[in-house]
């Protein structure tokens, strides 16, 4: 077995047999050097270009470790805007098709609040959202994160470009301590280096040069 297939990691079979069906047959270099620490449980910090498959690495480890019969909140994804919330749900719920009953709920800003506030009633396993959006509701009492176990920060240079500190470091203010954190980006920044010491617990570093 190569070092780079899905079926060298202990996923869920009901995940590894997914994996094939949507034709990704061997893992992406970050994913292969990310998905051992992240299923391990450990912090991750990775970096890597745009479309090099950081999605589905860290998609992977919030599905593995995902309890579908716990209907609470465990995972939070906060992403730098709407598009890209979009397209992280789009692609957990790709991966997690062979999986029933997985509901992933995305909390955007710039979408109507109301509605947001029933889909909270109805409940969520997996939060992708934007850090503005995502603080209101924590704020107000719609989203409890107490069951909290799993924190994806995705693009995480462009949310503080953004100017979404203040949000990050409210909703990290609810946030369990006793969690694993995953942070995501293209570039590594100063900024980041310093969230990385103040949110992440002993975090494993990957990072994959670009190939010119
Ligand atoms: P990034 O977040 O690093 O910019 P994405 O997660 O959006 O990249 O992935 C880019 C594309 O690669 C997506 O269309 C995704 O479905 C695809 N992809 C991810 N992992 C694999 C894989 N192991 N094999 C084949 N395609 C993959
Ligand atoms: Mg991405």
């Amino acid at each position: 077995m190569s070092k780079d297939a899905f079926s060298s990691l202990s996923l869920k079979p009901e995940l590894l047999s997914n994996l094939g069906s949507l034709g990704y047959e061997k893992m992406t270099p970050i994913q292969a050097q990310s998905l051992p620490a992240i299923l391990a449980g450990q912090d991750v910090i990775a970096q890597a270009k745009t479309g090099s498959g950081k999605t589905a690495a860290f998609g992977l480890g919030v599905l593995q470790h995902l309890n579908v019969k716990r209907f609470r909140v465990q995972t939070l994804i906060l992403c730098p805007t709407r598009e890209l919330a979009d397209q992280v749900a789009k692609e957990i719920r790709k991966l997690a098709r062979a999986i029933h009953n997985i509901k992933v709920l995305t909390l955007c800003g710039g979408m109507p609040f109301g509605p947001q506030i029933g889909s909270l009633e109805h409940g969520a396993h997996i939060i992708v959202g934007t850090p503005g959006r995502v603080e209101e509701h924590v704020r107000k009492g719609n989203l409890s994160l107490d069951d909290l176990n799993l924190l994806v920060l995705d693009e995480a240079d462009r949310m503080l470009e953004m100017g979404f500190q203040d949000a990050l470091d409210a909703i990290l203010d609810y946030a369990p301590v006793d969690r694993q954190t995953l942070l995501f980006s293209a570039t590594y920044p100063k900024e980041i280096e310093k969230i990385a010491a103040d949110v992440m617990k002993k975090p494993v570093v990957v990072k994959v040069a670009a190939t010119h």
